[in-house]
């Protein structure tokens, strides 16, 4: 157990502080002004791999466009994937549409942890967050702003990324969650790792839990949590092609089954048209996909006509249309070096 933590009444104290600080504190974020399960849910599928400022905009968008899960599963999915583009990690958009289509045919929105746990792209965090904060239902969350607190809390040893360090501090975490209010308790962890007990120089002096912290008891809320290092990125150079023809772009679709980013529209990579004739280096680009990073190199060029699987699209559609992130930035940079006369 935690230091400072050798009873119930220990115990209740930390949880009660830990609840006071979050009612003064906490941020006003969109999300938290409703425990409505759709909302919650695709607030915390957003929010996985982008930050809290990303996510509002497109949060409030995409409420606005599919204000609940009717509307959501009906949708043609280009739709989704369009009201989607720009925050990354697209199957998370095909699972939501997915889940809300199972979702549709229940009739009602799940309301336990093992039916929220069998939709599509719910995983043991996301399940555990909307059955607390829509439900109350007492099961603790376990992010990367938990795991932090937690370990630091712990002084825990162990490499954070371990399955052992993670269960073990996952039994803390059920040790700790106050039952009476799972939902607010675990919205207050995940605010205190956010904001106070942050990643790099954490705040302990504003800290409502600081009296039981074993790594600042020691002096070391630094040294947590501990990791081991990660693989350096693998690095890999593409080089793209910006073919116009009067106002339109030539792009192609990636068919529906594809592994990643299906039904997406994507600039023409050099060796997929042998018959372009490429003119000029016009813009260059990084872009980090999980363990690669991607050098990008944008080249002006010319064709004769389409090739099969090929189409030309007129460039003021490009905004209806799911252009996946990496087209939208070579087009952007290849605008942006474009002279007076438009040519790079
Ligand atoms: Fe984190 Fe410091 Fe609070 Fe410990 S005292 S939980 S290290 S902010």
């Amino acid at each position: 157990m935690l230091a400072g933590i050798n009873d119930g009444a220990a115990l209740r104290r930390l949880r009660r502080r830990l609840l006071q600080w979050y009612a003064k504190h906490q941020r006003d974020l969109p999300w938290r002004r409703t425990r409505d399960p759709y909302r919650v849910w695709i607030s915390e599928i957003m929010l996985q791999q982008t930050r809290v400022a990303a996510v509002i905009p497109y949060y409030e968008r995409f409420l606005a466009r599919f204000p609940d899960v009717w509307a959501l599963a009906s949708a043609p999915e280009e739709h989704v994937l369009a009201a989607w583009a720009g925050l990354g990690y697209y199957s998370r958009a095909r699972n939501l549409q997915k889940a809300a289509r199972s979702i549709a045919v229940l009739r009602r929105f799940p309301r336990d942890y093992a039916s929220l746990r069998a939709l599509a792209g719910v995983g043991d965090y996301t399940a555990s967050a909307i059955a607390s904060i829509s439900f109350d239902l007492p099961h603790p969350v376990l992010d990367g702003n938990v795991l932090r607190v937690l370990s630091r809390l712990t002084a825990e040893r162990g490499n954070i990324r371990s399955e052992l360090v993670r269960r073990r501090l996952g039994a803390i975490a059920e040790e700790l969650l106050d039952r009476q209010h799972p939902g607010q308790f675990n919205q207050a962890l995940m605010e205190l790792g956010a904001t106070v007990c942050l990643p790099k120089q954490p705040l302990c002096s504003k800290c409502p839990v600081s009296a039981q912290c074993t790594a600042r008891r020691q002096g070391q809320e630094n040294h947590f949590p501990v990791r081991s290092s990660r693989p350096s990125p693998n690095r890999v150079e593409k080089q793209l092609l910006v073919i116009e023809n009067r106002a339109r772009v030539l792009l192609w679709q990636r068919p529906a089954g594809s592994r990643r980013l299906a039904g997406f529209w994507e600039l023409p990579e050099r060796e997929q048209v042998p018959g372009a004739v490429v003119q000029g280096e016009a813009a260059s680009f990084r872009h980090a996909i999980v363990n690669t990073l991607y050098t990008f190199v944008v080249y002006r060029a010319t064709i004769r006509r389409a090739p099969p699987g090929f189409h030309w699209q007129e460039r003021r559609n490009l905004d209806r249309i799911a252009l996946s992130t990496t087209a939208k930035k070579a087009l952007a940079s290849f605008a942006a070096n474009a002279g007076p006369s438009g040519v790079p």
